[in-house]
Formats: C-alpha cells, structure tokens, sequence
C-alpha cells in the first residue's frame, strides 16, 4: 500500500516536473491548437459516457435479435424501421421522421446445390442477390473450373453449355468481388449455363457469402450463386484429376415489383447555424442471412450514437446533426441516391458526411477524404481521440451511402473502418452475429464517431470544403 502510494505520488513529481520543463525551456513548443480547447472537456465527456454501460452493444443485440436479417422489401427491415423511429424519438431526436424511397424487391426462394457425379454430393450455397433462378426441376451440367478471367478467355470453347466456377484466392474484397458481380455474365458470353463463386473471404468457415451481382446488358441471363471456398477448392482438385464432375443447380430466385421503404432521419437541430448538416449514418438494410449485425446493424448504431449521447449530456452543436439510417444499400443504393436527390438544393451545406460501413472490429481507424484544409483540421480533431488509441486520422474516407450527396455537394467524408480481415470472414453470411461483435468495440466506435462529429458541428469555423 505505502509503496503504491509512494510510486504514485512520484510519479505526480515527475509528470509536474516535466510539465514545468517544458513551460520553462521550450516555450517554442507548439501547444495543443487553442481553437480545440473549448470542444475538450465535451469531448472528455462523450468519451465517457459511451463507455459508461453497454448501451449500443444492448441496442444492437435488440435490433437483431429482435428483427434479424433485413433484406431490401421484406417485412423484417420495415418493422425495424418503424422500431427505429420510435426508439429516436424515445432518445429526445428532434425532427424524426422517415423518408419514402421504392426499393427493389429480390426474392432469394429455395435453392441447393448437389454433384450428382462421381457420387453424391450436397454442397453449401447461397444465391447471389439479383441472379435470376434456374427452371423448377433445376438445370444439370458439367462443371468447368477457373482461377480467374484470363483463364475463362483462354478455354472459351470449353464452356458452352457448363456451369463455370470461379474459383479465385481471395485478394481483398475489392479486388475479388468483381467475380461476384461481373461473372455470370463473363460466362454466359461464352455460353455457360450458370455461374458459381467461391466465397469472397479471407479464410473459409464452409461457409458460404452471397452478395449482390448484376447481369451484362445483351449477355444471357444465367443463375449465379456463392459456394464454400472448401467446396471450390474440392471441386478444383476432382477436375484436376481428369474427374468429369456434373451438378445439380436449383434455384427459385426471381424479383417482385418495387415496394416502399424508407429512410429514417433523425437530427439534433444545431444552436447557431441549423441550416448546415454533419450528415452521420449507415445502411439499415442487410442481406437475407445472418442478421446483419457487423453489415450494417452496427453501423447504424454507432453513428446513431453520435447524437444520442449528445442528447443525453445535454450537448447542442452550433450545426445540425442529422442521422439517417438508409434503406437499401446491399442491392441497390437507392436509399443513397433518393437522400442526394431530396437534399440537392441543400447539399453544399452539407459539411461533413460520415458513414460506417466496414465494421467495428478492433483495430479500428479513422479514414478522411477532403482537401488539404479539411485534412489539417480532421488531423487536429484526431488528437482528442488519443484516449481511444486511436491512430491518427488517415485517408480513406467515404461510402456507397454518402457518396452521392457528397459528390453533389463536394462535401468531405468521413468512415469508420474495422478490421477487415474479421469483418469480410462473416461478411454477407449467416455468421454475420452480435455474438463477435465485442461490447467495448461498439462503445469505442461510438465514441471516437461522436467526438468527430460533435467538435465538426459545433467547431466556430466551417470544415473547409
Ligand atoms: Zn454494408
């Protein structure tokens, strides 16, 4: 005890005698910018109030626990809906209300896949979000096996009337998923009958991760699905050994018309300067499997957490803060572009736009996209988030959501960004669960989101743009 007491009261010593040395011999060291000072002790404040309970974590288990996947037109993501705008105007939000926007209606129907030979075999599958379905009996072919594009150019003449597999090693997520998105198409130029994906993810779980894809105008409109990476790699090494493989694909994919959705707005009306915006949200959408927790639950959270802590520490920023939760990001933007076109007129007085997107897994960062002026300021911004560990503020601002009112208005971007390696594993699958995402990790992000976006709304002088 007395040796605690004695360590601490040293170390006190010390911290005081480095503070005067550096008051008294370096006065030319720059302080802490003093246009900040007046957002520190807020910032302090929001810090810890979102680390103060479990709030976010608790508030996202009920989302989906509660409601679950939530695919574009179903009736999953319209009571989640109507939840959320209860739940802001529950948090004291002002101006809540929601946004109607017609969203695609993709019905996935039931599906599998089978080798019929050499012997049976079922394989895991998911259909991609948009393919179209194969007819009710289902179609059955040979399979051709290729590593990418190059190689499905090169054997072109044996792809006629096959089921093409790509079977790519993960590359990243941008770099892979265009086999996703572009593959069926690519395939049917050549005559394919349909057209599977391995997984896009760093690791397999034998798991399977569908994803939107969209058809080639003038191309055939094959059936598109998703395999394990074991499963391709399986099929890879039976057709490697001279194996004819022939399967059994069965899909009931197809679309319904249009349905309403919405987008859910609510704001903290600013105290000086209402008619400027720090625009802060995420995708409310989520794919049929899973429970779209990490992809796009979590970001709706943490970025809806922003203003909720601010409300509940009494705090009003000189600038609005309004949060929107967007319908429809998974197979269609159309919650995106329906907020660009209903802000047009307002979207140079957008002054920041903030998305989370990428997860919360730990590590997370800060990524900024604005010029040179706005960079020095986010940079400043940075330093209060020293208590989080965070890293200072880097490139790599944006999202699917904010992108089109940001591109009308020049506005910056801001995005949260987790671990990826974590976060493309369960991404677009049924793992995609509260149960991985840590309570500290959501509190973290929360906090980091609310510090940025609070000093941002509430800073004397405009993010430059
Ligand atoms: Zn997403």
């Amino acid at each position: 005890m007395f040796r605690f007491v004695f360590t601490g009261f040293a170390v006190l010593c010390l911290i005081s005698l480095a503070a005067f040395s550096r008051d008294t011999q370096h006065p030319s060291l720059p302080g802490p910018p003093s246009w900040l000072d007046a957002h520190r002790v807020n910032a302090e404040r929001l810090i810890k109030e979102a680390h103060a309970d479990q709030f976010a974590w608790n508030r996202l288990a009920e989302l989906t626990d509660t409601y679950g996947a939530r695919l574009s037109g179903s009736e999953n993501l319209a009571r989640a809906i109507d939840w959320a705008v209860d739940a802001m105007k529950t948090d004291g939000f002002d101006n809540v209300h929601t946004e109607r926007v017609m969203v695609p209606r993709w019905v996935r129907g039931s599906e599998s896949l089978e080798m019929t030979h050499p012997p049976h075999h079922s394989i895991p599958m998911l259909g991609l979000g948009g393919s179209v379905g194969t007819p009710p009996d289902g179609l059955d072919a040979d399979l051709i096996v290729v590593k990418n594009f190059d190689e499905l150019n090169q054997r072109a003449a044996d792809v006629k009337g096959k089921i093409v597999l790509y079977n790519v090693a993960y590359a990243g997520y941008g770099q892979t998923n265009v086999y996703r998105t572009t593959g069926a198409s690519r395939a049917a130029q050549h005559g394919a009958v349909a057209s599977l994906v391995r997984s896009i993810g760093p690791i397999g779980l034998r798991t399977p991760h569908t994803g939107n894809m969209t058809y080639a105008e003038g191309e055939p409109r094959i059936p598109a699905a998703a395999i394990p990476v074991e499963d391709a790699e399986r099929l890879q090494r039976l057709v490697a050994r001279g194996i004819r493989v022939r399967l059994r694909l069965r899909m009931g994919a197809h679309f319904e018309p249009d349905v309403e959705s919405f987008n859910v707005v609510g704001e903290i009306r600013g105290s000086e300067v209402p008619d400027e915006v720090v625009l802060v949200g995420g995708h409310f959408d989520s794919w049929d499997v899973g429970a779209g927790a990490s992809d796009d639950g979590v970001g709706c959270i943490v970025t809806w957490e922003t203003a909720r802590l601010m409300k509940k520490l009494g705090i009003r920023p000189r600038r609005t803060v309004r949060v929107v939760l967007f319908t429809n990001e998974e197979n269609g933007t159309r919650g995106g572009t329906a907020y660009r076109d209903r802000y047009l007129k307002e979207a140079e007085r957008h002054v920041l736009a903030i998305e989370s997107d990428s997860g919360v897994f730990a590590p997370g960062r800060l990524g900024f996209t604005g010029p040179e002026g706005a960079v020095a300021m986010m940079r400043e911004i940075g330093t209060l988030l020293a208590p989080l560990g965070f890293s200072e503020i880097g490139a790599g601002g944006g999202g699917a959501d904010i992108g089109p009112i940001a591109a009308a208005g020049k506005v910056p971007m801001l995005a949260y960004q987790g671990d990826s390696n974590r976060y493309f594993t369960i991404h677009h699958t049924p793992a995609d669960t509260v149960d991985r995402i840590a309570p500290e990790e959501v509190s973290k992000a929360a906090a980091a989101l609310a510090v940025v976006t609070y000093v941002v709304a509430d800073a004397r002088e405009r993010l430059p743009r």
